[in-house]
């Protein structure tokens, strides 16, 4: 009788900016590379998502320094 497996499941992290951030750009000085600012909205939001542990551990150093709890980060499914 063949032995059952489930399905492996790929969680991947995500991360978002909430309607608090107020614009202040600490996020931007961490990871540069990863926030991109609004003009007419005075805000920043995420320009592309970190794809290895250490950018991820890059977003979360920005998510600790956010003095609002802007950035916010999801796993889910891949
Ligand atoms: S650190 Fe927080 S409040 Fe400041 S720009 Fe980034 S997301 Fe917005």
């Amino acid at each position: 009788m063949p032995e059952f497996s489930a399905p492996k499941v790929v969680l991947s992290t995500e991360f978002f900016v909430t309607e608090e951030c107020n614009g202040c750009g600490l996020c931007k000085n961490i990871a540069p590379d990863f926030f991109d600012f609004v003009d007419y909205a005075y805000y920043y939001y995420m320009s592309r998502q970190p794809v290895t542990e250490s950018e991820v551990a890059l977003i979360r150093e920005a998510a600790a320094i956010c003095t609002v709890d802007a950035i916010c980060e999801i796993t889910k499914p891949h």
